[in-house]
């Protein structure tokens, strides 16, 4: 399952490999090819990065976004390891080649018009375009709203996904059933700094080469560790997701 920081980890690890190498030819499947592929051949790799759960790869001029969702997979090497028919974007460096198997979202396009795209679209990444203000500004419009389900609205929460989701909330202290305009500014302050921090914290543990596991305190899991008592499990409405909280830790 992609979230935020591994998002962000999948780009370092790119731009370490291939910053700065020559594209010698690329192979594609799919829809959102908005320029012609093979204009890209030629360029050098200037920048990977990450913009919530985006990957985008930067070749002057053109961004290739790439979207793992929930089956996708990245692989750099020489050969296909998988079968061909699973492949959506290969890009053939002269040393290794840069491969993403099954169902990702693809996307090619001119720089400027994808950057303007995703801007309009997504909200505040805590790992890349932090501004509390905007944020704190971007919340309080939606009052009639949980705040467990905000959290997975990626044009305010970017990057944030399930399972950081319920561990926010639980550092935070907060119910994902209350409302917005029943939280206080102090409340909404305390989550934006924990989603930060354990956005932070998540990646660290990524670079070190480690799961998530370490920072799972709700998720998954029964018991609370703060208080001792039984978590509750639920599928919340109106996104259906997995939510585990403490009815006597979280208000
Ligand atoms: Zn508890």
């Amino acid at each position: 399952m992609t979230e935020g920081p591994t998002a962000r980890l999948r780009a370092l690890q790119i731009e370490e490999k291939f910053k700065g190498e020559v594209l010698q030819d690329v192979f594609v499947r799919s829809k959102k090819i908005h320029v012609e592929p093979s204009l890209l051949i030629g360029k050098k790799l200037k920048m990977a990065t990450s913009f919530g759960k985006n990957i985008l790869l930067y070749f002057n001029g053109y961004i290739i976004r790439i979207h793992l969702m929930m089956y996708g997979s990245i692989r750099f090497e020489k050969k296909y390891s998988k079968p061909f028919r699973q492949v959506r974007l290969a890009l053939f460096f002269p040393e290794e080649n840069l491969v993403i198997y099954n169902a990702p979202i693809i996307e090619i396009d001119e720089a400027k018009r994808l950057e303007k795209w995703l801007h309009e679209n997504y909200g505040i990444d805590p790992l890349t375009n932090w501004d509390k203000e905007k944020l704190k500004q971007l919340i309080l419009k939606e009052k009639e709203r949980k705040i467990g389900d905000l959290l997975l609205d990626q044009s305010i929460f970017n990057g944030i996904g399930n399972i950081l989701r319920n561990e926010i909330l639980f550092r935070a202290g907060i119910n994902p059933e209350r409302s917005i305009k029943e939280m206080s500014i102090e409340e909404i302050e305390r989550l934006m700094k924990n989603t930060r921090s354990l956005c932070k914290k998540f990646l660290e543990l990524k670079k070190k080469g480690k799961g998530i596991k370490p920072i799972l305190l709700v998720y998954n899991r029964k018991i609370c560790p703060k208080c001792g008592g039984k978590l509750v499990f639920y599928r919340q409405e109106p996104n259906k997701r997995k939510t585990f909280y403490c009815p006597v830790c979280q208000k």
